[in-house]
């Protein structure tokens, strides 16, 4: 079985946030057999928007590797066994912390350090600041896991949250702020559920520094855009990715 998990934020979708780029190289792992698995820093009704037009019926990891969602009945139930809390149609993994603890420590430090987050900014702010259309801007207001920090004016705030026990890590475009996880950590708990299937050929693609704990967990990394990771071959555009991922 060949797994490949995807980035979201300038890997499948670009500036315009529209699913309309991403869906034919979606398409094509589908059709070529791939079980597709989104994980992204975006939150579970975002990634649900993206997963309904794109057709994916599968497990997917939200907030920075903060949980892993798997539809229920996906798996058998002797492969997932009883362990995993039901919620919303979901078996779920929670890897991170929740969000009003996140929130509470950014509340306390915002205003030393000038930050902005969705939890202290207006919908027309986190508007302007990221640039999503209206209907994607609330659902990612909804978070469950993790902020976004769009925005400071005085370094020496990543410290201050490590002390917290949180963990600051940069994203195509943001900050993003969770509990002790990652996208790899997520990641591999998911491959090692998979494995029990059978054997596992794994692959993952990204563009941002939160991407590289990914590219540590799979067979076969790809780096959209010019950051350097060992391990990932760069390609210009996901579109480019069907060329040399056979
Ligand atoms: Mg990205």
């Amino acid at each position: 079985m060949r797994v490949i998990f995807l980035d979201l934020d300038r890997t499948l979708i670009g500036d315009d946030y529209s699913p309309q780029q991403g869906e034919p190289v979606v398409r094509s792992l589908l059709d070529a057999g791939f079980e597709v698995v989104l994980n992204s820093s975006k939150t579970r009704t975002e990634q649900e928007y993206y997963r309904k037009t794109w057709g994916l019926k599968g497990p997917f990891i939200v907030e920075n590797g903060s949980a892993i969602l798997i539809p229920e009945d996906y798996f058998p139930s002797e492969i997932i066994g009883h362990k995993w809390p039901r919620k919303e149609g979901y078996l779920i993994a929670e890897l991170g912390k929740p969000y009003p603890e996140i929130k509470g420590h950014l509340d306390t430090i915002a205003p030393t350090y000038g930050l902005k987050y969705y939890g202290n900014s207006t919908l027309r702010e986190i508007m302007e600041f990221t640039g999503l259309p209206e209907n994607l801007a609330k659902l990612a207001t909804e978070r469950e896991y993790s902020e976004t920090i769009f925005r400071w004016e005085r370094e020496g705030f990543e410290m201050e949250l490590n002390k917290k026990g949180l963990k600051v890590s940069r994203g195509s475009r943001f900050i993003g702020v969770t509990g002790d996880t990652d996208k790899g950590r997520a990641a591999k708990i998911l491959l090692d559920l998979y494995s029990l299937h059978g054997p596992v050929e794994s692959y993952a693609v990204g563009d941002g520094e939160n991407d590289f704990p990914l590219f540590d967990v799979v067979d076969k990394a790809f780096m959209v855009g010019n950051l350097f990771h060992p391990k990932a071959m760069r390609i210009n555009s996901i579109e480019e990715l069907l060329g040399v991922i056979s």
